[in-house]
């Protein structure tokens, strides 16, 4: 199949409903009862052969539903969602990209005690991490962007919460290079 013939089978399944229809008709489909292991799950329109692999290549590769109709230019949500059902692919978790990395670090920070955060969002290793907005935004450590918005300023070399918390990520404890610098000089010249 042609990339034209693609997108107008797309443009055609795209009629019989945008996201609003699409979402009614997952809200009458939540509410059927869910068929036994081994059933085949019934697919009131299936999409072609084709259509189906390439959606199902980008939600593999953990794009959202929007990002796929971005992608393909256009596919209704109820066809990715058919698509990602039969094909048993699982949500992917990670930041929404059309957050600012600011509302991601809200979002997912969680205070505790005396000031202190946890991270609840994804991780990179032990690094808390957070995705810029976009397709393929480009990947932050969370203490980077907690540091931006304390100090409104680059940090200078890694930044690591200062209150000798593990794992904390409240923006206020966030420290660089050179402020932890600044702090051991004194000690420095005592000793
Ligand atoms: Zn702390």
């Amino acid at each position: 199949m042609t990339i034209a013939a693609l997108r107008r089978l797309l443009d055609e399944i795209d009629t019989q409903g945008g996201p609003d229809a699409a979402r009614q008709w997952h809200l009458r489909l939540d509410d059927q009862p869910r068929p036994a292991a081994g059933q085949a799950t019934p697919t009131p329109t299936p999409p072609s052969t084709d259509l189906r692999a390439a959606i199902a290549e980008l939600l593999r590769g953990g794009a959202t539903y929007p990002e796929v109709r971005e992608q393909l230019g256009v596919g209704s949500y109820t066809t990715i969602a058919q698509v990602r059902h039969a094909e048993g692919i699982p949500v992917v978790r990670r930041p929404r990209p059309t957050r600012s990395v600011e509302e991601t670090y809200a979002l997912y920070a969680e205070p505790y005690g005396d000031g202190h955060a946890r991270w609840t969002g994804p991780w990179a290793g032990r690094m808390p991490q957070i995705q810029h907005p976009g397709w393929r935004g480009r990947k932050e450590s969370a203490l980077r962007v907690a540091f931006r918005l304390e100090y409104g300023r680059e940090p200078v070399g890694n930044v690591r919460a200062g209150c000798g918390e593990p794992g904390c990520v409240a923006a206020a404890h966030t420290t660089d290079r050179d402020m932890r610098k600044a702090l051991a000089r004194p000690r420095t010249r005592a000793a």
